[in-house]
């Protein structure tokens, strides 16, 4: 049943996407890489529901977002750049397919990196980061979502490609077969994707391409 939540704080984690920390709802559970349907609060908002994910853990004592705003839908995400704490969310049901089956290579596009960042925080929490390594498509450096976090988490396994602009140390253009294939940890490991859909066909392609089987791949399209 869906709850009435107030937002406890929202802050600019990059120039267009807010985190957002909010109220837990009684007895919420969700799996870590799980979204959940959210409106606003507010007249005209309520039944306006948007998929979310949280990046908190299930244990913590509230609930988190990040969310990338689009300003020109003047959608649900560009009215959440007008809340502040104290306003209301309303939390709706819990759903998602991605979750963590193993070590493996996270391939993200933008926003599609929250279910990631939910379930590496838990493998840190769990000591259990081992060999998963990320590759993160983003337009421009400055679009990097939490990009200190994910060094800190992963050093050198964090690897970063950016399409619109080269900057020395990060890969340029789009992800590729060939870099999936420098990337991929071997014989019976995952390949965990995220992000918005010409990106996610674009990827399936390449996995189908160099070989990967079905049973190895978890998604989820933005
Ligand atoms: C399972 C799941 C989990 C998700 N988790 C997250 C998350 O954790 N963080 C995150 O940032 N995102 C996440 N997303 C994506 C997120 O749900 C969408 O970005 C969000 O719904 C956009 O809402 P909006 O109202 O701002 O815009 P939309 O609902 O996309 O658009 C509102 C209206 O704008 C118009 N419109 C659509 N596209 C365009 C366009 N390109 N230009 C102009 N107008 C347009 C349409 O008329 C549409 O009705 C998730 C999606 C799924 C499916």
């Amino acid at each position: 049943m869906a709850q009435t939540v107030k937002i406890n704080s929202i802050d600019h984690v990059t120039h267009d996407v807010l985190r957002i920390n909010a109220e837990k709802p009684a007895g919420l559970d969700f799996i870590v890489g799980q979204a959940v349907d959210v409106a606003i609060n507010k007249p005209g908002w309520e039944d306006q529901w948007r998929s979310f994910t949280f990046t908190s853990l299930p244990e913590d004592n509230h609930i988190e977002f990040t969310i990338k705003t689009y300003p020109s839908h003047q959608g649900v995400t560009n009215e959440l750049l007008s809340l502040k704490a104290g306003d209301e969310l309303i939390i709706g049901d819990v759903y998602g397919d991605i979750q963590y089956k193993g070590e493996g290579l996270f391939i993200a596009g933008g926003a599609g990196i929250t279910p990631f960042l939910a379930i590496l925080k838990d493998l840190e929490k769990k000591h259990k980061i081992g060999n998963n390594k990320l590759l993160f498509a983003n337009r421009t450096k400055a679009d990097i979502i939490d990009e200190q976090k994910f060094n800190q988490l992963l050093g050198e396994k964090f690897i970063n490609v950016l399409s619109h602009e080269e900057v020395p140390g990060y890969e340029h253009g789009f992800i590729s077969a060939d870099l999936i294939k420098k990337h991929h940890l071997g014989d019976g490991c995952y390949f965990y994707l995220c992000g918005p859909g010409p990106m996610m066909d674009a990827m399936e392609g390449h996995l189908s391409a160099i070989g990967v089987s079905e049973e190895y791949i978890i998604k989820e399209g933005f």
